[in-house]
């Protein structure tokens, strides 16, 4: 489907190294110049997320200092249970977390299925310092974040542990996605040097099979950083998202002169057009993306996904989606 608005978007995009802003998009906030530094992420949790990068950013911080602060926010409230500390277990009632995080000069750590670890993002960002590899998994990842000092604590509430409770009494065990209870922090800042740097963190689908690693761990699935072009951030059925490398897919649009929010358009319909049923569903995936310039959007399958934006301010912004009355 083509839109007026799409159509405008979509032709100005080759022009935008000659123009300051390429982004006529329908959000009037979205139609001002854009702002360096800047900070983007996913979800209602990204405001006080926003927050705790944006004092770092407005000092003149690093973009990779504020990311990881600002996710660290939604890791250690309890309240939130689909990130960090406080998430919803898996189906064997143990909860394991996903993280990554990834640089200006392209070098990333992450950590897969650890347990008993408070903020996996700061574990991942250790990863990427102090050692020689990306990706650190399990006990493995757990004797590393040991060994850096972090603390070993139980990160089941009592909250999610009856949430999972109720859950055994009709489930099936049969984790599909559709079951309220997932959502990433996505976090993508561009700081006042111009360097871009991403961190995304989640404690995944709830009730997920034990060891079920989400696309937030994935560089280049929930979250691809390129300093060249531009970063990018995914949210929603992870499955879906790591079966189309939707992150790099978003970052590749944009290098090809794609404005943000049709840069998200395009993975998006990479999704639906793996996966036709998905528009059946209720299942959800989102893309939030920001480039070089300060430009930012986002994009979803359906109606529901909004994110935080600070520049100047701090608000929430819903995200356009492509599955309009079906499902
Ligand atoms: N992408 C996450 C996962 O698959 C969940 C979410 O972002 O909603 O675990």
């Amino acid at each position: 489907m083509t839109t007026r608005r799409g159509f405008i978007k979509t032709s100005l995009a080759g022009l935008g190294s000659l123009l300051p802003f390429s982004g006529l998009v329908s959000n009037g906030d979205r139609k001002k110049e854009p702002q360096k530094p800047i900070v983007v992420s996913t979800w209602g949790f990204g405001k006080p997320a926003n927050e705790a990068a944006w004092k770092i950013l407005s000092k003149n911080g690093s973009a990779l200092d504020a990311v990881e602060q600002g996710v660290r926010v939604p890791e250690g409230e309890p309240d939130v249970q689909t990130v960090g500390y406080g998430g919803y277990p898996d189906r064997d009632g143990e909860v394991s977390l996903d993280a990554c995080i990834q640089d200006q000069n392209g070098d990333a750590g992450s950590v897969t299925f650890l347990q008993h670890i408070k903020h996996p993002i700061s574990v991942a960002l250790k990863v990427k310092e102090e050692t020689p590899h990306v990706m650190l998994t399990g006990e493995g990842a757990l004797d590393f974040a040991l060994e850096q000092g972090f603390e070993k604590e139980d990160l089941l509430t009592e909250k999610s542990k009856q949430a999972w409770e109720e859950w055994l009494e009709e489930s099936d065990y049969r984790p599909d996605g559709q079951i309220p209870g997932h959502d990433t922090i996505g976090m993508l800042a561009l700081d006042g040097a111009g360097n871009l740097s991403g961190a995304c963190t989640t404690s995944g689908l709830a009730y997920k099979y034990h060891g079920r690693v989400a696309d937030s761990a994935l560089i280049g699935c929930g979250l691809f950083v390129d300093n060249e072009v531009g970063a990018a951030v995914g949210t929603g059925v992870g499955e879906e998202i790591i079966k189309v490398a939707g992150s790099h897919v978003v970052v590749e649009e944009m290098r090809r002169g794609q404005h943000p929010e049709e840069a998200c358009r395009k993975a998006v319909q990479r999704v639906l057009k793996r996966n036709p049923d998905l528009r059946k569903t209720n299942k959800q995936v989102a893309f939030l993306a920001l480039n070089k310039n300060g430009e930012y959007g986002g994009y979803c399958v359906r109606e529901g996904f909004s994110y935080a934006v600070h520049d100047s301010e701090n608000r929430m912004e819903q995200a356009e989606f492509e599955v309009k009355g079906e499902g």
